[in-house]
């Protein structure tokens, strides 16, 4: 068995290019004791962070639920521009399709996601991607951060072609006090990641890394993202803008899957570094989930500042405090609100849709495949 010192003299005598973007292997920690070769990377090394493996090597696996998330995220592929909008565009011009209170929600729904998606993106490129040493979860994340993209792209695709002001609605998360506070409050925690000073290693960088991964899973996609979803997807439900709602209930599967991944994530690092789930840690994890809901609920009252589609803000702050809840349950915390209950139930079916029967019926989707592929 080579010791970390003969793998040095190994590699600095082969003269090899130096490919690792980390340490190589550390045969002595192998825990099982097991015969290793200079750079073959031993599963049981393997870590969600501050890892010592190569990341380079995909496999062997050791989070499978990684790379069965990356393929069920390739099999969910979709594109903005296959979705027809030309319904979505007469009930826009046609000033008896929509009311006013409708068309409000609309603006400022895409007000908020044209940037948080983008947020989204620059946060797992820039940050997140970085300092998760599980070649497993880098290949999700690259996948992630397209699909982040996709949602961009079909947020541009619903404002160019509704022609709405483009300006006023990429503006809005500097112009509209609601969006700008939620983003405000987000802001520091991806800062954290993306600042290129910041290393993991020690107690207290490794819980800035996991409270701004809980930041970025349970508040941002995991609650901040739903008040909007639910507003699109009810219109969808009565035969309004279902162009743009079928994009989002795409958006919103794609966006369960990201919340459930950076979920296992945290879990993951918690088992693996147990050390860094406090009893201070926790009780600040919970008022910031608390703080989350406050501002997701003044988001919904300024964007339903009367009750619509059947829906009010009192029915958001039921259904926030129920998501919370549940948030909080999945990262093995107590529960905030007791006996907060789901007020939209429908919105579980639009989170299970099958790709080939979505649930507004617009269309089927088939895609390409490598052999199917024409280069006329
Ligand atoms: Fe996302």
């Amino acid at each position: 068995m080579l010791n970390f010192e003969e793998e040095i003299v190994e590699t600095a005598s082969e003269a090899k290019p130096k490919l690792h973007l980390m340490p190589t292997p550390v045969a002595q920690a192998n825990p099982a004791n097991q015969p290793s070769v200079s750079g073959r990377v031993n599963v049981l090394d393997k870590r969600m962070i501050n890892g010592q493996t190569d990341v380079n090597q995909l496999v062997p696996f050791k989070y499978h639920w990684a790379w069965d998330k990356y393929l069920a995220g390739c099999a969910n592929h979709w594109m903005p521009q296959e979705i027809s909008m030309s319904r979505d565009i007469a009930q826009w011009r046609d000033t008896n399709a929509l009311s006013e209170d409708e068309r409000l929600i609309i603006k400022r729904n895409l007000g908020f996601f044209t940037t948080a998606d983008s947020l989204a993106a620059n946060n797992i490129v820039l940050g997140t991607y970085r300092h998760i040493t599980a070649p497993e979860c880098r290949q999700y994340l690259l996948r992630q951060a397209f699909e982040e993209a996709i949602h961009t792209h079909a947020y541009q695709y619903i404002v160019e072609s509704l022609g709405l002001d483009e300006s006023e609605v990429f503006n809005a998360y500097q112009e509209i006090e609601s969006i700008r506070d939620k983003d405000q409050f987000l802001i520091p925690f991806i800062e954290t990641l993306t600042n290129p000073e910041f290393k993991t290693g020690t107690q207290e960088a490794d819980q800035q890394l996991l409270r701004s991964l809980i930041v970025f899973a349970c508040i941002m996609e995991g609650l901040f993202f739903y008040v909007g979803f639910v507003q699109i997807l009810a219109l969808g439900r009565q035969n309004k803008m279902q162009g743009a709602a079928e994009q989002y209930q795409y958006i919103l599967r794609d966006e369960s899957m990201h919340c459930n991944f950076g979920i296992d994530v945290i879990n993951t690092i918690k088992l693996e570094n147990p050390h860094l789930w406090t009893p201070a840690f926790r009780e600040e994890i919970r008022a910031l989930i608390q703080k989350g809901v406050e501002l997701e609920y003044k988001y919904a009252e300024a964007t339903m500042p009367r009750g619509v589609l059947g829906l009010n803000a009192t029915m958001f702050k039921e259904y926030l405090r129920f998501i919370a809840n549940r948030r909080c349950q999945q990262i093995g915390l107590d529960a905030i609100y007791q006996g907060a209950t789901n007020p939209f139930p429908w919105m579980s079916e639009m989170i299970d849709l099958k790709k080939e029967k979505n649930f507004f019926e617009t269309r089927v989707t088939e895609y390409q495949t490598g052999g199917a592929l024409s280069w006329e």
